[in-house]
């Protein structure tokens, strides 16, 4: 019997809808199924709205600058509600321009809860769908740890959603989402704790980039509780009451407990085991280099695979599944020089090998070098705020395995870098390369 759809796509955020969107040039019949908002986390309750809420956190920081640039008067009143309201209002417009991309790509749209009935079946809202081949691009959701009183906490899902700021906020985990919010919070004024099992925050960057934005942030009055963690929760006279073990044990209050990671693939309830699909220890789908599961006509894309777990990611790896699987060139995805960034402030931004991994693998044949420096912008301002730069070179061929900055657009600058640190530029190359001046970025081209 023909099948109904030659792909059909489980979940409509970054992977799936870039998955359907390139299956669908070749001329296949593509469905793709959602069970909440079209365009997923990035959309919905990650990157996008957490960008709008850097930049309105970016008022309040310039507004604060403004007077050493001359501007007085200038005292201005926030409304998160109103701010958070057109938020939403943008976000909708966006899903209107989603789903009339996707239906003229002719890929067909079902509105529910996916779970498969055997590997070329899935059933949704009481119906049968069959296809050829499948990808499942669900995504990841937060897991609150299993503390006494954790229902009183707060996920990213219901930040986005606040009628109003806390004034007292007490997060979770020090990874970059976390430390985000940390940042963006304390912008608005909110007085911002982070409890972290670990000394340093953001575990995974370099060293010195942890350890710069620890101290930026701690300067710019975020609280900071290292090798420790959150043991219970109580709701007391309309506060909540963090018990906190660990190096800093104490009772610590707060109006609102903010949790991100860690992140789970959102693996339950697929009905996988009538597929085939094999899960690995963390419930993430186990894949090949090409993102097939244990199941050959099923594929994984995105935060449901574990690998990494961001945007471009996953529209990177169902661009490579749709190349391979329809387009017949086999593609795979580079993980080596994937760039990424905290968009705290100060920001941070990192690509390719931090000092550590870089020591690991190539030993003493690493070279290091560094700057800390006052950029000009705060020259007139925050006399303390300090930029940092870095790179991490290998000795013998002279080849940048890695670039890391703290500082004002470091997202951006690092991310013109990685197109040539993937190409393996030379340390000599960088410094060879005629600056644009003045800026922060010619920092990179006079390392010494
Ligand atoms: C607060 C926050 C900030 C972030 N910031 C950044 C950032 O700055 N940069 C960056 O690159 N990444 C960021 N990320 C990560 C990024 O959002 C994810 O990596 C990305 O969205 C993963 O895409 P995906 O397609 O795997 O999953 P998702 O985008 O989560 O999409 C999965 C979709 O599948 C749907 N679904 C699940 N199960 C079913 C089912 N059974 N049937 C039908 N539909 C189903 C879900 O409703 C969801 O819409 C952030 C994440 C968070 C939480």
């Amino acid at each position: 019997m023909p099948f109904d759809y030659d792909l059909f796509v489980i979940g409509a955020g970054s992977g799936g809808a870039a998955g359907a969107r390139t299956a669908a040039q070749y001329g296949i019949r593509v469905g793709v199924a959602e069970q909440e908002a079209l365009g997923g986390t990035c959309l919905n309750r990650g990157c996008i709205p957490k960008k709008f809420i850097v930049y309105a956190a970016d008022f309040a920081l310039k507004n604060r600058m403004a007077h050493d640039y001359g501007w007085s008067g200038s005292k201005k009143h926030f409304s998160w509600l109103r701010f958070i309201n057109s938020v939403h209002q943008q976000i909708k417009s966006i899903h209107e321009s989603y789903q009339e991309s996707l239906q003229k790509a002719g890929i067909e749209i079902f509105r529910g809860h996916a779970k498969f009935v055997d590997e070329h079946t899935i059933e949704l809202n009481g119906r049968n769908i069959t296809a050829e081949r499948f990808l499942i691009a669900v995504g990841a959701q937060p897991i609150k740890p299993d503390i006494p009183g954790i229902e009183y906490a707060i996920t990213y899902r219901q930040i986005f959603k606040l009628p109003h700021l806390p004034k007292r906020l007490a997060i979770i985990g020090g990874g970059y989402i976390e430390v985000e919010f940390a940042s963006m919070m304390n912008a608005f004024g909110c007085e911002v704790t982070v409890i972290d099992t670990s000394e340093t925050i953001l575990s995974g960057f370099d060293h010195d980039i942890r350890r710069h934005v620890q101290d930026g942030l701690s300067n710019r009055g975020i609280r900071f509780i290292g090798n420790s963690s959150a043991k219970a929760i109580k709701f007391c006279e309309d506060n909540l009451l963090l018990t906190i073990a660990g190096d800093s044990q104490k009772i610590m209050t707060a109006d609102s407990v903010l949790i991100a990671t860690p992140r789970v693939p959102e693996t339950k309830n697929l009905g996988l085991e009538n597929a085939g699909v094999k899960l690995g220890e963390k419930q993430e789908i186990l894949v090949d280099e090409y993102s097939c599961t244990t199941q050959e006509n099923i594929y994984a894309v995105g935060d449901c695979t574990n690998r990494l777990q961001l945007t471009p990611v996953a529209k990177a790896q169902a661009k490579a599944f749709v190349k391979t699987v329809f387009g017949k060139q086999p593609q795979t995805v580079n993980y080596e020089y994937v760039p990424s960034a905290v968009f705290t402030r100060p920001e941070a931004a990192s690509v390719g090998m931090s000092e550590e991994k870089a020591r690991e693998k190539f030993g003493d044949s690493i070279e290091c070098y560094q700057t800390k420096f006052q950029p000009l912008i705060s020259q007139l301002t925050i006399k303390d705020e300090q930029a940092l730069m870095k790179l991490v070179v290998e000795k013998d061929s002279a080849q940048v395995l890695g670039a890391h900055m703290v500082g004002e657009h470091a997202a951006d600058i690092i991310q013109s870098l990685a197109v040539a640190i993937r190409k393996g530029i030379t340390k000599q190359e960088i410094d060879d390369t005629i600056a644009i001046h003045p800026t922060t970025a010619e920092e990179f081209l006079r390392l010494h």
